[in-house]
């Protein structure tokens, strides 16, 4: 479905599912004694260390994410620093994915501790969402305890995400074509997804002052606000039409060399080349203003013979460093599969890659992870220097690394394929 698609179905139901304080809960569910304490899990426990997640105590204190240990220390002095565990956090998303999929096989993964479930077809299956939205409550509890999420119902999936925002922790709304003014009326501007300072000033300019004028502004209005067709997405959004989350699937940018005879010798001038070419794509995405959330590659031999393979990502990706982990991850697999020492032979002719199934940057969604939303924003920075200064004042890591150097980029908000690649799952 093309993202110019608009749905528009009197009987769409979604359901958003998000964890309360996901990474410190996990940790809280693990180790007893952290249960009912201020903790903040961190990257390090030096005094500079930032939390990467507080727990519901800390927040309480007015902790927030991306808040520097020290800084943390001077409002809640009880903080205790605990280091984080990727992996884990990994697996309890894998079983939480297992929960939601038994009850709705396409729910899909927004984030390591968000979901959303598309439940339109079945609505007779399951008459009642909130009782659903209670069961999974309880099957969650049943696995992991100390574990609770907040739960949005409502008829697309960006308002059944401002559901779960509406009440935490453990919380549970549904946002009806009847109540949803009451809700609204509780809400700032800034707190609907998407709508931050800079869009905030913009609607204040006409005239737009709180939520519930702008669900009732006109998809004119709207478009002034936001000089064109994203003003026509608000509309939608807040009018109970369905846009986010369907990409357009038949756009893509390609990349690829011919090699010449010199480099399909080196193993290593192959594999810089594969660099490159990431790099290359992600120089055009952040161009775009995209993710992609798809990635193929393949490989081409003088004697014809040829293979490729297609990876697709849940969380979308930007970062050159992104797309190759997971291509290289491919690679190795064949490779082993196969018994070949190399794909990168001599015989290697030609290899390229195709980035597909985008997304727009503004609806990545980057609630909890400052770490990766820091990355994203300095790629921005770099790549706004190189269009002013000329592309060789500025070069990025992925430029100038050699291959085997690559430090582990899988971070904090990767759920890209936890289900497919074990390897993640692994402490
Ligand atoms: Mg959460």
């Amino acid at each position: 479905m093309g993202s110019n698609t608009i749905r528009n179905n009197p009987n769409a139901l979604f359901m958003y599912v998000d964890m309360n304080s996901y990474f410190a809960s996990c940790e809280q569910q693990d180790f007893k004694e952290l249960r009912g304490k201020p903790i903040g899990v961190c990257a390090g426990n030096h005094a500079s260390a930032a939390i990467i997640a507080p727990s519901i105590e800390a927040k309480k204190y007015g902790v927030k994410t991306g808040m520097r240990l020290n800084d943390a220390r001077l409002i809640c002095p009880l903080i205790k620093p605990v280091n984080g565990r990727p992996y884990r956090y990994r697996q309890i998303h894998v079983d939480i994915m297992n929960i939601l999929k038994s009850y709705c096989p396409e729910a899909r993964a927004r984030s390591i501790d968000e979901a959303v479930l598309d439940l339109t077809a079945y609505r007779w299956v399951y008459p009642d969402a909130k009782e659903l939205a209670r069961f999974i409550k309880e099957d969650i509890k049943a696995k992991h305890d100390f574990l609770t999420c907040s739960i949005g119902i409502a008829p697309n999936s960006y308002l059944s995400k401002i559901g779960t925002e509406l009440q935490k922790p453990d919380g549970l709304i549904e946002i009806t074509r009847e109540n949803i003014d009451e809700h609204f009326a509780r809400l700032e501007l800034t707190d609907l997804t998407g709508i931050a300072k800079a869009n905030e000033r913009r609607l204040k300019l006409i005239g737009i002052n709180n939520p519930i004028e702008m669900r009732q502004a006109s998809p004119a209005l709207l478009r002034k606000a936001f000089g064109g067709i994203v003003g026509h997405y608000w509309y939608c959004r807040l009018n109970f039409m369905e846009i986010d989350g369907y990409e357009n699937p038949y756009r893509s940018m390609s990349t690829g060399r011919t090699l010449s005879r010199n480099q399909r010798e080196s193993k290593e001038k192959m594999q810089s080349l594969l660099i490159s070419l990431c790099t290359r794509l992600e120089q055009r995405l952040v161009k775009q203003k995209v993710f992609c959330k798809e990635v193929s590659f393949y490989i081409r031999y003088k004697d014809f013979t040829s293979w490729d393979f297609n990876v697709k990502f849940t969380t979308p990706v930007q970062d050159a460093l992104d797309i190759r982990k997971y291509v290289e991850h491919k690679i190795h697999e064949f490779e082993n599969l196969n018994c070949l020492p190399t794909i990168f032979t001599n015989k290697t002719q030609h290899f390229g890659l195709v980035v597909k199934n985008f997304i727009e940057a503004k609806y990545v969604s980057y609630t909890l992870f400052e770490n990766k939303m820091k990355q994203d924003k300095l790629r921005m920075v770099l790549y706004d220097i190189k269009d002013r200064f000329g592309r060789d004042k500025v070069r990025k890591a992925t430029e100038i690394i050699s291959p085997g150097e690559m430090v582990d980029a899988i971070g904090f908000g990767s759920v890209k394929d936890v289900q497919t690649n074990n390897y993640l799952l692994e402490e």
